[in-house]
């Protein structure tokens, strides 16, 4: 008896923190797994552990160059993207490359592979929101020219040429908009608000906080983001799916927060400029990924602050 062969999917920016995840996901649910990252940013150790399976390969590869996959691909997940404001700041060009240039040759790839495709979005694609909480049918409020504005674009570009793809050639395509997210394998330095208070409350340095530190956000824990991306990915449903958590905080909130799981810390809350196009809010309507995907966030944002903190503080201490 002939074992039926694995379904065979790509994950691009493997070693990063989503990508590594979702690599561990699919390797648990029985696919094979091709890790794909130029490392500008991703971190091997992410995804070390992988290597011992013969289920997983990883090529090093940058997806803004022609992208050459030999054999047969059913799915492609095309995570690769500077994705910190800092990260973006500091490499403009690689971030629109890797979500235009990059997606379209992802695309072609699926095209000849008639592969589905994957493609993260971002709640950026909502910019500096007028309307809260956001759901898919709001445009956005996006400054095209700002600091944010080479993800901003370049997500958007991708969702554009996503579904070009999806209605002039019949890809079968996904799009999901992914909200802050957090958890292990966040770069400690990639200058996000967690990392960033996290890593100050353990070496009891200032916390950063940008602003008044009125501005808000609604933080995902990472496993309920993985589990609401597999659930996308085999639905049926081509139009962009919000996948985050609504629980909405203030950003000095969620210093305060830190400090009171960092329970031994002598960090004090400092206050500076705030960014230029900084999001004042930002929550997502949810209702669609419950209705069409059946998904809802479960993790409770103390217990998720505790594991990222366990996992920061052994980083740390490495
Ligand atoms: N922020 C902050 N201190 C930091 C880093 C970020 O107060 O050290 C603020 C930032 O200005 C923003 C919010 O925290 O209002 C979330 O920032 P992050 O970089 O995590 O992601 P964003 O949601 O802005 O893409």
């Amino acid at each position: 008896m002939s074992e039926k062969k694995k379904e065979r999917v790509l994950i691009t920016g493997a070693a990063g923190f989503l990508g590594s995840h979702l690599c561990d996901k699919f390797i648990g649910e029985g696919f094979e797994v091709i890790g794909m990252d130029n490392l500008i940013t991703g971190d091997m150790e992410n995804i070390q552990h992988l290597f011992k399976n013969e289920d997983f390969e990883f090529y090093h590869h940058d997806v803004s160059k022609f992208v050459h996959v030999p054999g047969k691909l059913d799915y492609i997940l095309h995570f690769a993207s500077p994705a910190s404001p800092i990260d973006y700041l500091q490499m403009p060009i690689q971030t629109l490359k890797v979500g235009s240039l990059g997606t379209h040759n992802l695309l072609g790839l699926a095209k000849a592979k008639k592969a589905r495709m994957l493609i993260a979005s971002t709640s950026e694609v909502y910019g500096d929101p007028l309307v809260n909480p956001q759901p898919e049918e709001y445009w956005g409020n996006v400054n095209p020219i700002g600091p944010r504005g080479v993800y901003d674009e370049a997500k958007r570009f991708q969702e554009a040429i996503t579904m070009a793809y999806h209605t002039y050639h019949g890809l079968e395509t996904r799009i999901v908009r992914i909200f802050n997210t957090y958890g292990p394998r966040m770069r400690i330095n990639d200058g996000r608000a967690l990392p960033a208070f996290f890593s100050q409350a353990i070496l009891n340095k200032d916390i950063t906080v940008f602003g008044d530190g009125s501005q808000t956000r609604s933080f995902c824990y990472v496993s309920d983001l993985i589990e609401g991306i597999f659930k996308l990915l085999f639905s049926d449903y081509s139009q962009p799916v919000n996948i985050g958590n609504p629980d909405e905080i203030s950003i000095l909130q969620a210093a305060k927060e830190v400090l009171e799981i960092v329970h031994n810390s002598t960090s004090q809350i400092s206050f500076h400029g705030l960014p230029k196009d900084d999001p004042k809010v930002r929550r997502p309507d949810i209702t669609k990924a419950k209705n069409v995907l059946d998904w809802t966030p479960l993790v409770d944002r103390k217990i998720g602050f505790s594991k990222t903190y366990t996992y920061f503080k052994e980083k740390l201490e490495k």
